[in-house]
């Protein structure tokens, strides 16, 4: 009887678990990465148009914060930045669907998400103003879809676009590197791109380059709660 009353308990749990997180799709449901996207911005990069910000993954941003801010997703900055002036247009990275304008997936004050083939869906964040495009409506790739914004919200302090992809779900984050088809490299070369990450003393050399960082899940456990970590959180607090 009572291996019978752990069970219940156990289904009820799962019962709670599951009002809070949909089941990820199954990996072997969602494309694999084959540079099938472009960039979310026309023209070239520089400083006066956009350049590469806060790289994808185990940044030390997001490890400063991975038990408040990032802790709902492993501790893991689950998107690219693009630092853009306010009100660069924003371009969809692939054909397919509007799914959400300013739904519940993040990145206020203004988000869009499209759905792309493949089970994979795009979010773009912090976008200055409400997009004007509708759910429902279809785009195409290098269709502007809102204008880039600011994550504080005045254009001077973080003018930045979050980009993320995500199986359809809203449960998986993948790098979204080697789903763009794009110079990485030379896009590296400027700013603090790819300089970011932090390190795990006790395996330096993982998860430090741009194309090398994990996808993450919504809910799983931190992947950086590092024994010696570096640089050290502020206050010596690990
Ligand atoms: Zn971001």
């Amino acid at each position: 009887m009572a291996a019978r009353r752990i069970l219940l308990l156990a289904a009820a749990l799962t019962g709670v678990a599951l009002a809070h997180y949909a089941a990820p799709l199954p990996l072997n449901t969602v494309a694999p990465a084959k540079a099938q996207f472009g960039l979310p911005f026309a023209g070239p990069p520089g400083p006066d148009t956009w350049m590469l910000g806060q790289g994808y993954g185990n940044t030390t941003g997001a490890y400063r914060q991975r038990r408040s801010t990032y802790g709902n997703l492993q501790g893991i900055h689950a998107g690219l930045d693009f630092s853009a002036p306010c009100g660069t247009p924003v371009r969809a990275i692939g054909d397919g669907v509007v799914a959400e304008v300013d739904g519940p997936h993040g990145s206020p004050p203004h988000n869009v998400v499209v759905d792309h083939a493949g089970n994979l869906s795009s979010l773009y964040g912090h976008l200055r103003v409400r997009s004007s495009v509708r759910v429902g409506q279809k785009v195409t790739r290098g269709h502007v879809i809102g204008e880039s914004g600011d994550s504080q919200g005045t254009c001077v302090s973080a003018p930045h676009l979050h980009l993320e992809l995500r199986d359809r779900s809203h449960q998986r984050f993948f790098n979204p590197l080697p789903f763009i088809a794009a110079d990485w490299n030379s896009l590296a070369l400027a700013g603090s791109f790819g300089r970011g990450y932090e390190y795990d003393l006790e395996r330096p050399r993982r998860w430090q380059t741009p194309d090398s960082q994990p996808a993450a899940l919504r809910g799983g456990a931190l992947l950086n709660e590092y024994r010696q970590p570096w640089p050290p959180a502020p206050g010596g607090a690990r």
